[in-house]
């Protein structure tokens, strides 16, 4: 981030000589010099750092003067296990993107500019300290005139490693399908931009890895993009050029502006405006992102992405390069073939990219900015209160990998001097996926020098993940899912040194009594958990068949209310499932045998079930989709509620753990069919079931003693659910609220919280007590 050349210039102004380097702890600075002007110095380090500078602690020691006639900067010190943060990669800065676009200056067009303020980090770092030699810069030599930005202190470009200019740096080139060169360097802009503008896919070798670029105005391209690279429906993500373009397609507040124009530069679902109201309709076709409620916008990344969007006057999808749920492509020979079917040309450069990162995306909720997606900018994300934890233990059980879940997968690991949370990897139900995460691994560790001697996984044993962790020959911490989120959500706000009531609610986890969890309130600590309430369990006829076609679940919970034969008569309104009545008949049959059908308490696949009957959405393409629609239908100005009565322990079907309070969906089922029947509008209906949940949640809170209350799980991710509950808690208790924030409350933070909870066991009782 430029500290270094930092210091440098803050001594050299306040006439201090000595030196300056990076070394295993972090960055060593001798100064030597007048009491009043050591004391200036010192203050202004925190106070005037470089803006994507963190320092997380200044230690001050007394030294013997070494005579130093100047103040110099050091060259690095190998160490194998660095404390310095890895440097994240951050989105083109002011300065330089003004110099790009300015015909005087002699970088005018260079798609590669960068200083220390901004540029590709992460991304290119092979080994740390950070320097140019362990970058995939390396091989390009710096022009004279770039060498003496990078050697001079009073540049913006002082030691700033991916410097280079059009003379010296990477370049880049558009190629047809085949891989045959069709232009390169400006020409290459321009054409590309061109492909664009007349509706062709082109993949463009972004930051982090490939891009898929299509113009955003029109149905065609847009179509033709989903058709291809087999995505239905899921929302794709929209770059404009500009903080107004952004306005004009959602609304966008003091918070989303601060995201949007931040060097992180993370896709920021915006609020759309409700249908009908859209003011920039015409902008943007409307197969972007079918019924959401919000919509993924960003601003360019590199200089590149200003470029091409300049030339171009409309929004553009900026989707990751990949088919279907791959991974991201990030090397342009794996880009002509994988790529092949969907792009129509490649705009390449020549600079590798050594470590996939995905875009991040963030939502702004009542609670400030939460993380949907956790990767380019933030990754990876320093974890200090699990630093803290191990601190406090006193005892260092040594490096421990936390693997993530199945889906929406992310690693987290304690390196013996520091805690991360690495980049999205993604689902692992593909091989490539699993391939990505394999490789990944053994990567990061190697960034942080350490080798785990332990891993912490999750309980379900037929995770990806799970397999992964007890095919290493090394001790497995198993946690339960849940906990796992409860305990992200505790790291997040610096509570792991107490017992709080979680609230975690998401789609699926692996429960102990032999049902699918999903609606649980948890009394957590680091280290233990008590479930003290949970949904009324419900059927999964076929299991991941359901989560596919929610009309199952709908139907199981139907069934449940009203009785299998009414329903088959049409009772609650079976006709809205689109479900023949003989294939009714044989998922109910599936049920009552016990015939591949788990059950669950899950609140993500109540939002199915609810979706399904209110809206049709008997089949969706992915996990999430069904809520997501009946989030946007959702009425704000509707405030009432369905019931939710809770059961006490013993009551139902003897199913799932009887000794716990049940929040039973029976009467609030029977009453949303009245309304279906007697044609009440979806918007309210939707509203109420929302309402709903979040008063549960509040007669749950209260019964409880607790006065830390976190909520965590996938369904925080969902913003009208999330408010409604923060609020109706906040409404009935005193106790202090934590909603979600830098951790994705969903699946890709549970590895936070599992390497939080490994750690506490590994401290307690050591790696010996830790056998799979
Ligand atoms: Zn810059
Ligand atoms: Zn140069
Ligand atoms: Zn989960």
């Amino acid at each position: 981030v430029g500290f270094r050349p930092f210091v440098y210039r803050l001594a050299h102004d306040l006439g201090i000589a000595g030196r300056v380097c990076n070394d295993a702890d972090g960055v060593l600075i001798r100064a030597e010099g007048l009491p009043q002007d050591l004391a200036r110095f010192r203050a202004s380090l925190r106070r005037a750092a470089p803006p994507s500078a963190t320092i997380d602690e200044i230690a001050v020691e007394p030294a013997e003067g070494c005579g130093y006639e100047a103040f110099e900067i050091g060259a690095s010190s190998l160490s194998s296990r660095p404390k310095v943060r890895v440097p994240h990669d951050l989105a083109t800065c002011a300065a330089c993107r003004s110099e790009v676009f300015d015909p005087c200056d002699r970088r005018h067009g260079y798609p590669f500019t960068t200083c220390t303020d901004c540029g590709p980090r992460y991304s290119i770092i092979e080994g740390l300290p950070y320097d140019r030699a362990a970058t995939s810069m390396r091989r390009f030599v710096m022009c004279a005139q770039c060498r003496e930005e990078y050697g001079c202190p009073e540049e913006r470009r002082f030691h700033a490693q991916p410097n280079a200019c059009g003379a010296c740096g990477p370049r880049v080139a558009l190629l047809d399908r085949e891989g045959r060169q069709l232009s390169r360097g400006e020409d290459a802009v321009r054409a590309a931009a061109g492909l664009i503008r007349d509706g062709w896919i082109v993949a463009l070798k972004g930051l982090g890895g490939f891009q898929l670029l299509v113009r955003a105005d029109r149905s065609g391209p847009v179509a033709r993009l989903r058709s291809k690279k087999g995505r239905p429906s899921k929302p794709l993500a929209v770059m404009v050029p500009s903080l107004e373009a952004a306005a004009r397609l959602g609304v966008v507040g003091p918070i989303e502006r601060c995201l949007l124009a931040s060097l992180e530069n993370p896709i920021v679902l915006l609020d759309r405006q409700p249908p009908g109201l859209a003011r920039g309709g015409s902008e943007l076709a409307p197969e972007v992102a079918p019924r959401m409620a919000s919509l993924g916008v960003l601003l360019p990344t590199t200089p590149l992405h200003h470029r091409l969007l300049a030339e171009l006057d409309c929004a553009v999808i900026a989707t990751s390069g990949n088919r279907g749920d791959e991974p991201i492509v990030t090397d342009e020979r794996d880009a002509l073939g994988q790529l092949e079917d969907i792009a129509d040309a490649f705009f390449i450069h020549d600079r590798p990219i050594l470590r996939r990162v995905d875009d991040s995306v963030v939502r702004v909720m009542d609670c400030g900015s939460v993380t949907i997606r956790l990767s380019r900018g933030y990754a990876p994300f320093p974890l200090p209160m699990i630093e803290r934890l191990i601190q406090e233990a006193g005892t260092d059980p040594g490096a421990v990998l936390a693997t993530g879940g199945q889906q929406k997968v992310a690693v987290a690991l304690w390196s013996g001097s520091q805690a991360v949370l690495a980049q999205h990897v993604g689902d692992l139900d593909g091989a490539a996926t699993r391939r990505a995460y394999a490789h990944l691994v053994p990567d990061l560790c190697a960034l942080y020098g350490c080798e785990p001697v332990a891993i912490a996984c999750d309980l379900h044993p037929d995770y990806s993940t799970t397999r992964w962790a007890l095919a290493q020959g090394r001790p497995v911490v198993r946690v339960q899912h849940h906990h796992a989120h409860a305990v992200a959500g505790m790291a997040e706000h610096g509570l792991l040194d107490r017992e709080v009531l979680a609230v975690t609610w998401d789609g699926t986890g692996y429960g102990p009594d032999g049902t699918v969890w999903g609606g649980e309130a948890l009394r957590a600590s680091v280290d233990r958990y008590e479930r003290v309430a949970s949904l009324r369990p419900f059927p999964l006829p076929g299991n991941e068949m359901a989560i596919r076609q929610p009309r199952r679940v709908a139907l199981g919970l139907l069934a449940l209310t009203f009785g299998e034969d009414a329903v088959l008569g049409n009772a609650g309104g079976l006709a809205r499932l689109e479900l023949a009545p003989c294939d009714a008949r044989t998922l109910l049959r599936m049920v009552r045998r016990g015939v591949n059908t788990a059950w669950t308490s899950s609140v993500g696949r109540l939002f199915d079930a609810v979706a399904a009957l209110v809206l049709g959405a008997g089949e969706v393409s992915h996990e999430g989709e069904a809520a997501a629609w009946l989030e946007w239908v959702a009425d704000p100005t509707v405030n009432d509620a369905y019931e939710l009565p809770i059961r006490p322990p013993g009551h139902g079907t003897g199913i799932g753990d009887p000794t716990i309070p049940r929040g039973d969906w029976q009467p609030m089922m029977s009453a949303l069919c009245v309304d279906l029947a007697k044609g009440v509008d979806p918007g309210v209906i939707a509203a109420r079931f929302h309402n709903t949940l979040a008063r549960w949640a509040a007669a749950v809170v209260v019964r409880q003693p607790l006065r830390d209350i976190v909520f965590s799980g996938g369904c925080f991710q969902n913003r009208r659910l999330t408010e409604a509950t923060l609020r109706a808690v906040q409404a009935s208790t005193g106790a202090r609220i934590y909603g979600p924030g830098q951790i994705p409350p969903g699946d890709g933070g549970l590895a936070a919280g599992q390497l939080a909870i490994a750690l506490s066991r590994l401290t307690n009782r050591g790696v010996q007590g830790f056998h799979s």
